[in-house]
């Protein structure tokens, strides 16, 4: 070969070799490459898509100190009484005895808030809290009820009088109870038993779209649950994932409403103070987790990039949910999933042996579509 124009002899015999070198290695990559599956053979995509695992955009408990706080059990939605329902001290007793320290009672005859709790109920004991509250009915375009909690609005009159119930739109409602609230940064509109109240899920994410404090839906109210004439319409946990599902930060509730029989729902507030205030701050950033019986409790919920984990005390099945439904179950009393980045959010549901369910918060790693 004659060494090329410019380029001596030895400098042409160099650059010989590493073009050989460079098509030897491109050719050994190549043949790599082509080593997959056989004919015949499946093709096994990797389990997880590459690309970035997305940071959560909304984790409700960010800003809390598991080893420090206190966990405050709550009632967001509760009435004095009810036809045969004890009065207000037995309930307020019974309730305590069963580990209620904050009651926000919501009474609708009329729709006034019962606070503060020590006017009606001088013996209270001292590590009892209260917030303003109450259920609103009778609009005039919507079946709806929903809680005012934290707001010193009221509507409607006493039992069998007139007039009865709101008589204006939600909207004006919606309005009336956030010009009202206690705190700038507390408490808002709870839309109660979506399902019972037969809203559709498009009038739902409507009323939720109409301001950041409206906080969220209850995702099980136990007196619709046990209601004789219309049972089991108590769960609207459907509505919850579809709601989440759209990227949606909704706030989920667990009350107990009238029951007085086994009374099933709570809301444990995480809280650095036991102060009312901190109380309806805690509300209004999803600062709290769903329980049932209150028997069980969460210790921690952390998100260590890729991962989410849980620790409870009782926990025997853990339950990891996105917009797919369940992907994760893990037997035990703590679990880690471990993130996709795919999830447009994930939340934890907890069994423990004694039928006591526990459940968190929704962690969204998609922005909302408003808010
Ligand atoms: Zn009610």
């Amino acid at each position: 070969m004659k060494p090329l124009p410019g380029l001596s002899r030895v400098q042409f015999r160099s650059l010989c070799i590493v073009v050989l070198c460079v098509l030897t290695l491109a050719l050994l990559l190549s043949a790599a490459s082509a080593q997959g599956p056989g004919a015949g053979e499946p093709h096994i995509r990797p389990a997880r898509p590459p690309g970035r695992v997305r940071r959560p955009v909304v984790n409700p408990y960010a800003d809390v100190n598991w080893d420090t706080a206190h966990q405050v059990h709550s009632l967001s939605h509760i009435h004095t009484g009810w036809g045969d329902a004890p009065p207000i001290y037995r309930r307020v007793r019974a309730l305590y005895d069963r580990g209620i320290r904050h009651f926000a009672f919501s009474n609708y005859y009329p729709s006034a808030p019962y606070y503060p709790l020590d006017q009606y109920l001088p013996d209270l004991p001292d590590d009892v809290i209260a917030s303003p509250n109450a259920e609103h009915h009778t609009m005039t375009n919507t079946p709806l009820h929903f809680n005012s909690l934290g707001s010193f609005f009221r509507s409607g009159s006493p039992q069998g009088q007139q007039p009865k119930g709101v008589r204006r739109t939600w909207q004006h409602a919606f309005r009336a109870t956030l010009d009202n609230l206690q705190f700038d940064d507390g408490g808002g509109v709870t839309i109660n038993h979506p399902v019972w109240s037969k809203l559709t899920i498009a009038q739902v994410i409507e009323m939720f779209d109409y301001d950041p404090r409206v906080l969220g839906i209850e995702v099980y109210n136990d007196t619709c649950e046990k209601r004789t004439d219309t049972p089991q319409l108590g769960w609207s946990d459907e509505y919850w994932q579809i709601m989440l599902g759209t990227g949606r930060f909704v706030i989920g509730f667990f009350v107990i409403d009238h029951s007085d029989d086994d009374p099933l729902g709570r809301n444990v507030l995480l809280v650095p103070e036991v102060t009312e205030h901190e109380a309806l701050r805690a509300y209004r950033r999803g600062a709290f987790y769903g329980a049932l019986r209150g028997t069980a409790r969460i210790n921690r919920i952390a998100v260590d990039m890729p991962f989410i984990s849980i620790e409870t005390d009782k926990g025997e099945k853990v339950r990891f949910i996105t917009q797919k439904g369940v992907v994760q179950e893990t037997e035990g009393n703590q679990a880690k999933y471990r993130l996709t980045g795919q999830e447009v959010f994930v939340r934890i549901e907890v069994d423990c042996p004694d039928g006591e369910r526990l459940f968190s918060q929704p962690i969204m790693f998609v922005a909302s579509p408003v808010k």
